[in-house]
Order: structure tokens, then C-alpha cells, then sequence
């Protein structure tokens, strides 16, 4: 098989704006597959990366929420086929405890496979002018083709429009996974969401799904929190950012939230909602950066039987929960399309922007 050329979004310098340019996409090897991409997401990670937040060589494409057709299999691909439509996920082994044990999330080789920006083996399947970066989170979706393993190729069905579909490989698949995978949410429990961004919504809508019949969410502004009782928040609270107005919160649930989910990765935000936890109840942590340190008072906690829980990508099986979420789509009860925005991928700064400035929650970009 021959080397193609497609159009991609490559980071050279951190904090400035993604360079288009055509790029040498390598053939497939026999255990990878190409996939021609319809639509990618933007997702909170990315704009990390180009901030320069995380550790990764430059230059490089990011992009983890693609979406597409597959194009070309290698020879010892026998689980896909040219034609099949795929939501592209986040890496894993396949073989290590974690993975085995139906928790790919907690990979041994998570952070090696989806942040280093290769393959395992050290490898791009990219090439500009020089050597750029590819296989961020095992795909590199700015790109209009992109090179992966099938395993995190789930196949979906060719009738849910994959410009849909695509933010369900991380950010969706996050908030919602929280609530359903990790939290196992009851029905008649109350469950508080701080941040309502894509992955708040999702939480918001998948606490509905769950049966919870006091879904509170709390966000800065006015105009997401609209969208939040929209989607099946039956109350929300404006923050000022660093406090969770105690009061208010308090009088929405005095006994405390049975589940907080916390999208924010603001210590100081999460130390205040731990407040608002109820007895026996969960906290979900989602979001935090490296470095930063979460004090807690330990023997409230105790005596209240709580339980905090670190939460990577939603505890999903990407082949397994996907599937599921687009289900749930389909009978109007997970309403993802009213968190899309439409960009056209050579519009891929201008949709950066708009997710940093929260005019879009979450921007989708069409090749
Ligand atoms: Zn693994
Ligand atoms: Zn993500």
C-alpha cells in the first residue's frame, strides 16, 4: 500500500494558532487500519496541548474525537473492513491487568499511548516538511485522514450521521460514562454537576437517563445552565467561580448530594462542593491537572462513609458504552445534538477560540 497526502492541522508552536498544511499520511501497517475523516471534535485536552500544559514534542497534530470511514486495512485486520464507519477512541494495550479486566481507561500504557504523540514503537505516520507528531491519543484527528489501531475504531452503524457521533470517542463518553459506569447512579438519587461544558451536559443528561430526580448543575454562566435544565437539570445554581454560594446549594439539597460530579478541576471549587456531599455519598473527579494538590479535611469523609473516585474517560469500553450512547440517541434520550456547533475544519482556530470562550460547548469540525 502507498503513502497518501491529506490536509492537517499540525501545532508548531505552543500557543499560537494551529498551521494548515498537506502531509504525507503513511500506509497502514498490517495491524492498523486508515480512516478518511467526516468530523472531529475539539476537546478540553487539545486546547491543554496547545497551551502547553502537557508534554508533548513538537510539531505535532492533535484531535482526539474523530470520526470517518475506514479506507484501508492491513493484512492481518480481520475485525474491519473498508466502508465500515468508525468513532475513533482513546488507546489502549488490549492485554495488560486493566485492560483484561474490562477497564482499558486504567491501561498500564495509558499515558505512553495517548500522550506521547506516536506510536508504540516511537514512530509518526506523518510527514510535513519535516517529521511531524501523530497517534495523539492513537488517532491525531486534525487531519483528514488519520492512521490508528482498530482497537480504538468502534464500528457504528452507517445511519447515525458521524458528525454526531464523533464527540462520543472522549468528552461525552467522559461525562456520561461518570454517571452510568462509575457512579451507577440510582433512580430517586440527587446528583450535583459542576461545569456545564460538553462533559457536564453529558452528566447532566446521563443522570436523567439513570432516573435521578434531583439533578442540580452549576456553571458561571447564565446561557449553559439554560441549556442544562434543557437537557433534564431540574436545578441549577450560578457560581461566582471559587465558592458554591453554600446557601443556595444547601437549599436545593440539605441533606447533601447523593453524587457530585466535578468538570471543573478547580481545587478550590471542589474542596467547597465536598461540602454539599451527602452521607454515603460519591464524588466523581474528572478533571485535575498534574501537579496540583487537593486538601481535604479526612475524618468528616470518614465519618460520613463518602467515597472520592478518580474517573478516566467515563470507566467506558469505547466498543461497548459507544454503541449504547447512540442508542440512547436515537430514542430522543440523550439529546447530543443540542451541544454541537459546526465548523468547517479549515476554521479550526475560530473553533478554538469559540470553545475558550464558551460561546460554543462543543465545536465540531467537518472535513
Ligand atoms: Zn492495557
Ligand atoms: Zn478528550
Amino acid at each position: 500500500m502507498a503513502s497518501i497526502t491529506s490536509r492537517a492541522a499540525v501545532l508548531t508552536q505552543f500557543n499560537h494558532p494551529l498551521e494548515l498544511m498537506e502531509l504525507d499520511v503513511a500506509a497502514p501497517r498490517s495491524d492498523e487500519i486508515r480512516v478518511r475523516l467526516v468530523a472531529t471534535g475539539i476537546c478540553h485536552t487539545d486546547i491543554a496541548m496547545i497551551s502547553g500544559e502537557l508534554p508533548a514534542g513538537l510539531p505535532a497534530v492533535l484531535g482526539h474525537e474523530g470520526a470517518g470511514v475506514v479506507e484501508a486495512v492491513g493484512s492481518d485486520v480481520s475485525t474491519h473492513a473498508a466502508g465500515d464507519h468508525v468513532v475513533l477512541s482513546y488507546a489502549h494495550c488490549g492485554h495488560c491487568e486493566n485492560c483484561s479486566d474490562g477497564y482499558p481507561g486504567y491501561c498500564d500504557e495509558f499515558l505512553s499511548r495517548n500522550f506521547e504523540c506516536c506510536r508504540p514503537d516511537g514512530s509518526s505516520a506523518y510527514c510535513g516538511p519535516t517529521p511531524v507528531k501523530s497517534h495523539f491519543f492513537g488517532q491525531s484527528s486534525f487531519a483528514g485522514h488519520v492512521v490508528c489501531s482498530p482497537r480504538n475504531a468502534v464500528k457504528v452503524s452507517k445511519d447515525i450521521p458521524l458528525d454526531l457521533a464523533c464527540p462520543l470517542g472522549c468528552g461525552i463518553m467522559t461525562g456520561a460514562g461518570t454517571v452510568m459506569n462509575a457512579q451507577k447512579v440510582r433512580p430517586g438519587s440527587s446528583v450535583a454537576v459542576f461545569g456545564a461544558g460538553a462533559v457536564g451536559l453529558s452528566s447532566v443528561m446521563a443522570a436523567k437517563v439513570c432516573g435521578a430526580t434531583q439533578i442540580t448543575a452549576v456553571d458561571l454562566h447564565a446561557q449553559r445552565l439554560d441549556l442544562a435544565k434543557e437537557l433534564g437539570a431540574t436545578d441549577v445554581h450560578q457560581s461566582t467561580g471559587t465558592d458554591t454560594d453554600r446557601g443556595a446549594l444547601s437549599a436545593i439539597a440539605p441533606r447533601g448530594f447523593d453524587y457530585i460530579v466535578d468538570t471543573t478541576g478547580n481545587m478550590a471549587l471542589i474542596k467547597a462542593a465536598m461540602g454539599h456531599l451527602g452521607k454515603r455519598g460519591h464524588f466523581a473527579l474528572i478533571s485535575a491537572a498534574p501537579g496540583v494538590e487537593l486538601e481535604l479535611q479526612a475524618n468528616p469523609i470518614l465519618m460520613a462513609g463518602q467515597t472520592i473516585q478518580g474517573v478516566i474517560e467515563g470507566e467506558s469500553v469505547p466498543s461497548v458504552f459507544i454503541p449504547k450512547l447512540i442508542e440512547l440517541y436515537r430514542l430522543g434520550q440523550f439529546p447530543i445534538d443540542k451541544l454541537v456547533t459546526y465548523f468547517p475544519f479549515e476554521k479550526i482556530n475560530l473553533a478554538i477560540d469559540a470553545s475558550m470562550d464558551g460561546s460554543a460547548v462543543k465545536p465540531v469540525l467537518r472535513f
